[in-house]
């Protein structure tokens, strides 16, 4: 990584559009569907499963002021990966360490986008540059998916950065060069500490999502839209049954004629033998009772996707 490779050169917009194009065939190869990264593990994966040819990953000194270097060898037709022994900091542990998580997937930018085939000694300082800035591009695209990053609250720039696994300073350069500073300090919206849920019932106590107690609040840093899973009308009856999708034609009773499931996504509670236990009907995405945290009937029934699938999913991200 060079420092100052932004110093004049521009991505062209056809170079921009093929970073996008090996990025989502990066993805997609290296089944990468939940964020955030590891890129050191992301590697590793990559030699491992040798579709790339890397022949080595290690750590050993290099020349001040370059953290990383990967070379190409022409002979062998392979890559070795050397991380500087002076700034090598894994796993990370704070905002300055993470910065070894972009250089990884710095990088990886280099190797995905074919810079090494081209010999070093073809190429005039314009070149060099353009190839550290499209790694970087391609680096910051990949922690940092378009999508995923907006979809934050921006409680503390820290806080996001974390989650990212990325440092501060990363995070804000992607934050400028996508026009989207002032996320920094737009409206927050309620969400679960846990899951991002951002959808609770009037008096909700528990997330309806994953179950968590509301009593410190709803500050969350992600913001995510858990869909009704399952069709319900204005009184949180079944339109269709979960289980043996047959339409039900409400005129009375709690369970579907034909297989005798609830037709109301009830706490399970309501069917303990005591009866003096908790009788809320929750909404359709609630896989805890929203009013005191237990499983919800649909969810012991496994009607629902599990939450973590969709928390870290980066599948419909754009870069
Ligand atoms: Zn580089
Ligand atoms: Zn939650
Ligand atoms: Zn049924
Ligand atoms: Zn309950």
């Amino acid at each position: 990584m060079n420092a100052n490779a932004s110093r004049s050169a521009v991505i062209p917009p056809y170079r921009s559009e093929y970073i996008d194009l090996k990025l989502k065939e990066f993805v997609s190869m290296n089944n990468i569907r939940r964020w955030p990264l590891d890129c050191i593990k992301v590697l590793q994966g990559m030699k491992n499963r040798k579709q790339y040819s890397i022949d080595r990953i290690g750590v050993r000194d290099l020349q001040q002021g370059l953290d990383a270097v990967t070379q190409y060898n022409f002979f062998t037709e392979s890559y070795e990966v050397w991380f500087n022994n002076q700034t090598y900091r894994y796993p990370y542990k704070k905002s300055s360490h993470r910065r070894l998580n972009f250089t990884a997937a710095h990088e990886i930018g280099h190797i995905v986008l074919e810079h090494l085939l081209i010999p070093e000694r073809r190429k005039n300082c314009r070149q060099k540059r353009l190839d550290e800035l499209e790694a970087d591009e391609f680096a910051a695209r990949l922690l940092m998916p378009k999508n995923l990053i907006c979809s934050f609250n921006y409680y503390s720039l820290e806080a996001v950065a974390a989650w990212l696994n990325v440092s501060k300073t990363a995070l804000i350069h992607r934050l400028i060069r996508l026009n989207r500073l002032p996320l920094l300090s737009s409206r927050r919206l309620s969400s679960c500490t846990r899951c991002g849920n951002t959808r609770f019932s009037a008096f909700a106590r528990f997330c309806g999502v994953c179950g968590l107690s509301l009593h410190r609040g709803v500050k969350g840093i992600r913001r995510i839209y858990y869909p009704d899973e399952i069709p319900m009308d204005a009184f949180k009856r079944v339109l269709v049954c979960p289980k043996c999708n047959k339409k039900i034609h409400h005129t009375a009773g709690l369970y579907c004629p034909f297989c005798s499931t609830g037709i109301f996504n009830f706490c399970i509670d309501f069917f303990s033998s005591s009866g003096d236990g908790c009788s809320y009907a929750n909404p359709a995405y609630a896989r805890f009772c929203e009013m005191c945290g237990k499983a919800t009937d649909y969810n012991k029934k496994r009607f629902f996707y599990d939450w973590q699938e969709i928390y870290c999913n980066g599948a419909e991200n754009n870069y």
